[in-house]
């Protein structure tokens, strides 16, 4: 037994289903689809990766597909909902995720181009600040995407971004030490650009007390949220974080390259000095289709889109948004959330105390405020080994170089009993490689 708050846990199969019993989400596992092997279903602990499908997903294609059908071009206009109006459905169910108003999101392209046209509006380097500020050890494309800003200002990256990077020894970052990497370079930061939680230790940072710190140094300061939108509770707009965007095919089940999600924080929309990268899209709305000269944006985050709202994907999106609505949004999801990782990190240090060695080393902090639903384990051997291991036992998590294992139970569709059941696993092939 092990406390967690006022939680005792076991390492027992009835007391996981006891658990599971008591979970008022149970329901919902059986409104998605799961991946099966040997004709029985995987324990999905991949949904920080690719969410499941929600059984729902094929009946919006096929409500959409008999729109496009019945209604050809009519169907910008017409139908029961009208696809020119199609993404003002979504951003009333996206705004309680992310913590912000319906004006301030709104739902478009994917995530890397997002990101991209968020920066051309909100990075404005100039030489005497012109650096941007952001953990070490980000996403590759925010990476890749935020070199090829800084360059086509005419800058160096290597000069222009600073990474915050964990102490040595350490896998995650003090939060101590990026508001004092924030202060020391105060002067010269044109953008803090974070992500909400890091995709391989599955850290999840102060979003707050980075903002705060950002705007105190007068950056701009804005989020990745591709592993924290769905997943955490959020309060942008609250936290007065500038801009965020994410992508909805992680914990949000929008399905592969599913449509992204971008939040312009109110304070801007007055703001007509901000630059974009428009589009007919972007237009006023009620004008749109006068076709005349000169670009006048659409109030609030609509006026960011570029292009004609793509409604195969975002049919999808709904699909999934309606089951977080279904579950009462985000506060039920993290209440079991926190419960369900608790119990995940409680099981595999029993497993290690079983094995008399920690063979699996969990590098995600334990503490509640500083992780969500995903666990990223180091094994002391044979990594890759383990993780094909639990495939083959219908255990599906991912793997990312070069050493660590991530599993994320996601309180939408996985059970206490998926964790007990991995824990026995991680013991047999623990105990197998030790023969
Ligand atoms: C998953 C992820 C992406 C993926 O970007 P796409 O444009 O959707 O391919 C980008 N950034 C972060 C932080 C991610 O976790």
């Amino acid at each position: 037994m092990a406390k967690f708050g006022q939680m005792n846990f076991e390492n027992n199969l009835l007391f996981a289903q006891g658990l599971d019993q008591a979970d008022p989400l149970k329901g919902l596992r059986n409104d998605f689809l799961f991946p099966q092997q040997n004709g029985k279903p995987f324990i999905y602990l991949c949904g920080n990766s690719l969410g499941l499908q929600p059984k729902a997903a094929r009946e919006v294609m096929d409500v959409q597909m008999n729109n496009w059908q019945n209604l050809a071009v009519e169907g910008w206009f017409e139908g029961d909902s009208p696809w020119m109006f199609y993404h003002k459905e979504l951003k009333k169910l996206i705004a309680p995720i992310v913590g912000a108003s319906a004006q301030e999101v709104c739902p478009m392209n994917t995530l890397t181009v997002n990101l991209h046209l968020l920066m051309v509006s909100f990075y404005r380097p100039v030489k005497s600040r012109f650096r941007i500020i952001m953990e070490a050890g980000a996403f590759p494309s925010d990476q890749y995407a935020i070199e090829s800003q800084v360059r086509f200002h005419g800058y160096d990256p290597a000069e222009a971004i600073i990474e915050v990077a964990p102490r040595a020894g350490e896998y995650t970052l003090r939060t101590e030490d990026i508001l004092s990497a924030i202060r020391e370079n105060g002067e010269e930061i044109a953008l803090v650009l974070f992500g909400g939680v890091n995709y391989f230790t599955g850290q999840w940072y102060d979003m707050e007390a980075i903002t705060k710190a950002g705007h105190e140094a007068g950056a701009v300061v804005g989020f990745d949220l591709a592993h924290a939108a769905g997943n955490v509770p959020l309060q942008l707009h609250d936290w007065g974080i500038d801009f965020a965007c994410w992508c909805s095919y992680k914990y949000q089940n929008s399905g592969p390259g599913g449509i992204s999600g971008i939040f312009v924080h109110k304070k801007h929309f007055g703001d007509a000095t901000l630059n974009r990268f428009a589009g007919w899209w972007g237009y006023r709305e009620q004008q749109r289709f006068k076709m005349e000269k000169g670009f006048v944006p659409e109030a609030g985050a609509d006026g960011w889109q570029v292009s004609c709202t793509q409604v195969m994907p975002m049919a999808l999106y709904h699909a999934s948004l309606q089951l977080f609505e279904k579950a009462g949004f985000i506060e039920p999801l993290r209440a079991k959330s926190k419960t369900l990782t608790a119990y995940l990190f409680y099981i595999v240090n029993e497993v290690n105390k079983h094995l008399g060695e920690v063979q699996y080393k969990i590098i995600t902090p334990p503490g509640e405020a500083d992780r969500g639903a995903q666990v990223s384990i180091i094994a002391k051997q044979n990594g890759r080994y383990i993780f094909e291991q639990l495939v083959a036992a219908n255990v599906l998590g991912d793997w990312r170089e070069p050493n660590v294992i991530r599993l994320s139970p996601v309180p939408m569709y996985n059970s206490f009993e998926d964790v007990f059941r991995t824990g026995e696993l991680l013991l047999s092939i623990g105990k197998a490689l030790r023969i």
